[in-house]
C-alpha cells in the first residue's frame, strides 16, 4: 500500500563548521568549567570528591550551585532537573525553574547546594516492587557527583541515584555504584600482589549500541510498532538480508544526516562517540563510542537512546531500539566491552613485559571466567526481558547459555599453566606482527583473540565482551550483576592466597596454586565452538550450565541462596531488594506480554478479518460473475484457483477467530493469578504461544490478500530506506 511518497522526506544534512574538539562537552559540567567557574579550594574539594569519593559538604554545595548556575545562565538556562533512572525503562526527570521570590514582589534566579544535592520527586508512580508499601512512602534522588551536570535544551540535568527513604535503591544508578566500589576495592587488593603501589582500580565499559530506523509515516500507520516498538505481524520480505548487502555497506544520505546530527548533538553532551556502520539487518545500524569509566558509561547510554529517540523524529524517522523490531532478520543487542584498569594500566592486557605482568594477566582472566562461572545463571537472568528473549537463543544472538570464549592462544596458555608445575609459563606474548602483502596497507598487528561471533561473553584482547544484552536495555542491569560476581571471585581468590601465605608459602607460589585450582574449577565455562548448534546445548547442560530458557524461570536466579549471599557480602543489595527487584521484573515481563497479546488481538478482529473477509467477498463475487458469462465447463476451469483461495482464506480467518478468543481467555485466566511469578509463566507458556500461532496464519493470509487493501505497511514497505 504506502509506498514512495513516505520516504521521500528532505534531507537536512547539518553543516557544521567547528571540529568536534572545539564543541565536545559543549554543555557538560566538566573538570575544565569547574576550574573555570569555582573557587580554587571549592575545585579542589570536588576533586576530591570525584576521584577519591569524599563526602561533599553543604558549603560545598552551594559554591558549586553558584558555579553552576553561572554557567548555566550564560547558556541560556532556566530550569534544573534530576535525572534518574527508575526501574522501568528510559530516565525519568521532573524540572524545576531558577526562580525564587525576591520578597519585594519580584523573582530572582536562585540554584542552591541543596536543590543540586537532593530532591524529593513523587516517588509513588515509580515502581518499587512493594519496597515503599513495605517501608516507607517516600523516595529522594541524590546528586552524584562522578557524573557530571550537562543541558539539554533550557534545563541543567543533574545525573542522581534514586533510593527510599529508608535507603533501598530504586533505580539502577544506586547499586551500580555500590557494585563499582565492591570492585574497585577487590580488584585493588589483588593487583596489589603484583604491583603494590596500585591505588584503584576502575571499570571500564565501551558499548555498541545497535538500533533499526524507519520512515515516521510508515511507523505511525502500525499500531503494533506504536504501541509495543515491535511489529506482530508481518510476512518476510522476499528480499531481506540474505544477500549480505547491508553489513558496513554505504550507508544512505537521510540516515547519513540523521547520524551525523546525532553525533554532534552526543559529542557536545560529551559522549566520545566513535564508530557508525550499517548493521547485518536492512534499516539496522550501530554507534559505539570510546569506552568510558562505567557509572558514565552506563549515564551516556541512557543519554544517548534518548537523543536517538529524539533526533530521529527530527529527520522524519522513528528510531527503535526494541531488540526484535521485525521477525526473519536479525534483533538488535547492545555489546558491553568489559575490562578493569587500575591508576597504572590495563589489568586483562596479555601483552606483558615481566612474568609478573603475565602472572597478573592470567590472574585476572581466570578470576573473571570464575565470577561468570558461578553466576552464569544470574548473568543471563540480567539481561534477559520480554523483548529480549525473541533475540537470544535465534540463530543470530548469542545463544540462551552463557559461556566464555578465549580463543585458541589463551585456552592453550590456560591449558599448558593448569597441567604443568613449570614457572616459566609465562612467555606469554599478547600480538603477532603480520605483513600483509597489499600495497599502500601498512604493517597489521593480527589480535590473536581470534573472532567468535556465537560467543555471549568472548575475550577481545584486553577487556571481555558480553555480547547478549538488549539494544533496549540499561547496561547497567548486566554491569551489576558482572562487577559484584568478579568482586566475590577477587575476594575469594585473595582470602585463600593470604592464607596460603600465612602458612609460610612465597606469594607467586601461593598464587599459582590459587589460580591452578581455579583454571579447574571454571573449566565448564570455557566453550570456543559453535554456541549456536543443539549440541552445545545438550553438552552445557552436561556441565552444569544454566540452559533455561523461560524467562520468568531464569528470573528465579535472582533469589537462589548463592545470589542473596553474593550481593549481600558485597554490600551490593539486601534480600528484600532484591525480592522487590525481582517482582518488577516479573510484572514487567507479563505486563509487555499482556500489551502485545491486546494489541495483536484488536488488529486481528477490528483490520486483518475485516479486510481479508472483504477480499474473500470479492472472490466470491466474481465466481458467480463467471458463472454467469460462461458456459459450466469453462467457468469451473476459470473458478478453480479462486475456489481454493476462497477456502484457504476461510481456513485462516476460522483458525485466526478461534484462537484470538482462545488467546483471550488464557488472558483472563492469566490475569486471575495472584502471584506475579505464576501469571508471568503463564503469558510465556500460554499467551505468548497463541499469539505466535496466530500470526502464522495472519501472514499467510498477507501473501494472499490484495495489496491495495491489506491495512498494514508491509516489511518491504518498512525496511528499505532509500
Ligand atoms: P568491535 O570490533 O567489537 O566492533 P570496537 O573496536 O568497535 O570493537 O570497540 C568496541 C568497544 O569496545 C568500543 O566502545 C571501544 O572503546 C571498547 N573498548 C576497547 N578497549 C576496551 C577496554 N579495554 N575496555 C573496555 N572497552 C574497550
Ligand atoms: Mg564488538
Amino acid at each position: 500500500m504506502v509506498g514512495e511518497a513516505f520516504s521521500k522526506q528532505p534531507v537536512d544534512v547539518p553543516n557544521r563548521k567547528e571540529r568536534p574538539s572545539e564543541y565536545f562537552a559543549k554543555y557538560v559540567f566538566n573538570r575544565q568549567k569547574m576550574f573555570q567557574y569555582l573557587p580554587a579550594d571549592v575545585f579542589r574539594k570536588m576533586c576530591d570528591v570525584m576521584d577519591n569519593g569524599a563526602t561533599l559538604d553543604l558549603a560545598t554545595a552551594d559554591a558549586v550551585a553558584a558555579g553552576m548556575k553561572k554557567w548555566a545562565m550564560e547558556l541560556g538556562v532556566t530550569h534544573c532537573t534530576h535525572w534518574f533512572q527508575p526501574l522501568t525503562e528510559g530516565t525519568a526527570e521532573k524540572h524545576d525553574g531558577f526562580v525564587e521570590h525576591d520578597g519585594k514582589g519580584g523573582m530572582v534566579e536562585e540554584f542552591t547546594g541543596k536543590a543540586l544535592v537532593q530532591q524529593e520527586p513523587d516517588a509513588s508512580s515509580f515502581p518499587s516492587g512493594g519496597i515503599r508499601s513495605t517501608f516507607e512512602a517516600r523516595g529522594y534522588s541524590a546528586w552524584d557527583p562522578a557524573s557530571p551536570v550537562f543541558i539539554i535544551d533550557d534545563t541543567l540535568m543533574i545525573p542522581t541515584v534514586f533510593i527510599s527513604y529508608t535507603g533501598e535503591a530504586l533505580d539502577y544508578k544506586a547499586p551500580l555504584k555500590k557494585s563499582l566500589k565492591a570492585v574497585n576495592e577487590a580488584a585493588a587488593d589483588v593487583a596489589r600482589y603484583f604491583y603494590p603501589d596500585v591505588k584503584k582500580v576502575v571499570t571500564n565499559l565501551g558499548w555498541e549500541q545497535e538500533y533499526f530506523l524507519v520512515d515516521e509515516s510508515l511507523y505511525a500507520a502500525r499500531p503494533d510498532l506504536v504501541m509495543t516498538g515491535r511489529t506482530l505481524m508481518g510476512h518476510d520480505s522476499a528480499k531481506n538480508q540474505q544477500m549480505d548487502d547491508h553489513y558496513f555497506g554505504s550507508i544512505p544520505g537521510r540516515v547519513a544526516a540523521f547520524m551525523k546530527d546525532l553525533e554532534i548533538h552526543a559529542l557536545e553532551l560529551g559522549i566520545p562517540c566513535k564508530t557508525r556502520h550499517n548493521e547485518v539487518a536492512p534499516n539496522q545500524f550501530e554507534l559505539a563510542p570510546i569506552f568510558e569509566e562505567c557509572n558514565l558509561a552506563v549515564d551516556h547510554n541512557m543519554l544517548l537512546m534518548a537523543l536517538m529517540r529524539k533526533l530521529a523524529r527530527k529527520h522524519g524517522f522513528r528510531c527503535l531500539l526494541h531488540e526484535k523490531p521485525f521477525a526473519g532478520v536479525n534483533g538488535s543487542g547492545k555489546h558491553n566491552n568489559w575490562s578493569l584498569a587500575t591508576d597504572t594500566g590495563v589489568l586483562l592486557h596479555g601483552q606483558g613485559k615481566t612474568p609478573i605482568d603475565n602472572l597478573r594477566f592470567i590472574t585476572f582472566i581466570v578470576e573473571t571466567l570464575m565470577a561468570v562461572y558461578r553466576h552464569n545463571g544470574l548473568l543471563k537472568a540480567s539481561i534477559i526481558s520480554a523483548t529480549n528473549a525473541h533475540r537470544l537463543g535465534a540463530n543470530e544472538a548469542p545463544p540462551a547459555i552463557v559461556s566464555s570464549y578465549l580463543g585458541s592462544q589463551l585456552a592453550e596458555v590456560l591449558a599448558r599453566l593448569e597441567e604443568s608445575e613449570d614457572e616459566d609459563i609465562f612467555n606469554l606474548a599478547g600480538k603477532e606482527s603480520k605483513t600483509l602483502d597489499i600495497p599502500q596497507i601498512p604493517e597489521l598487528h593480527i589480535d590473536r583473540t581470534d573472532r567468535n561471533r556465537t560467543s555471549p561473553f568472548a575475550f577481545t584482547g584486553n577487556r571481555f565482551e558480553f555480547r547478549a544484552a538488549g539494544s533496549q536495555a540499561n547496561c547497567a542491569a548486566s554491569m551489576i550483576v558482572l562487577n559484584t560476581a568478579m568482586a566475590e571471585a577477587l575476594t575469594d581468590f585473595k582470602l585463600r592466597v593470604d592464607a596460603l601465605i600465612e602458612e609460610g608459602m612465597d606469594k607467586v607460589k601461593a598464587i599459582l596454586r590459587v589460580v591452578r585450582e581455579d583454571i579447574k574449577t571454571c573449566k565448564p565455562i570455557h566453550f570456543d565452538g559453535n554456541g549456536y548448534s543443539e549440541e552445545w546445548r545438550q553438552e552445557a547442560a552436561r556441565r552444569g550450565l544454566d540452559v533455561e530458557s523461560s524467562a520468568p524461570i531464569m528470573f528465579d536466579q535472582y533469589l537462589t541462596p548463592e545470589t542473596k549471599q553474593m550481593f549481600s557480602r558485597m554490600h551490593v543489595f539486601t534480600p528484600a531488594e532484591l525480592e522487590a527487584r525481582n517482582e518488577i521484573k516479573l510484572e514487567n515481563y507479563y505486563k509487555k506480554i499482556q500489551i502485545e497479546s491486546r494489541v495483536f488481538g484488536d488488529l486481528c478482529l477490528n483490520h486483518i478479518l475485516p479486510v481479508a473477509l472483504r477480499y474473500q467477498s470479492a472472490l466470491i463475487d466474481n465466481v458467480f460473475k463467471v458463472k454467469e458469462i460462461f458456459p459450466a465447463a469453462t467457468a469451473e476451469k476459470l473458478n478453480a484457483n479462486n475456489l481454493k483461495l476462497i477456502e484457504a482464506i476461510s481456513e485462516h480467518c476460522a483458525f485466526i477467530s478461534e484462537h484470538a478468543e482462545l488467546m483471550r481467555l488464557a488472558r483472563k485466566e492469566a490475569n486471575a493469578m495472584v502471584n506475579e511469578r505464576d501469571r508471568a509463566i503463564a503469558y510465556h507458556d500460554k499467551v505468548a504461544p497463541l499469539m505466535e500461532s496466530i500470526r502464522y496464519e495472519v501472514d499467510h493470509l498477507e501473501l494472499v490478500v490484495d495489496d491495495e487493501l491489506w491495512p498494514l505497511p508491509k516489511y518491504r514497505e518498512m525496511l528499505f530506506i532509500r
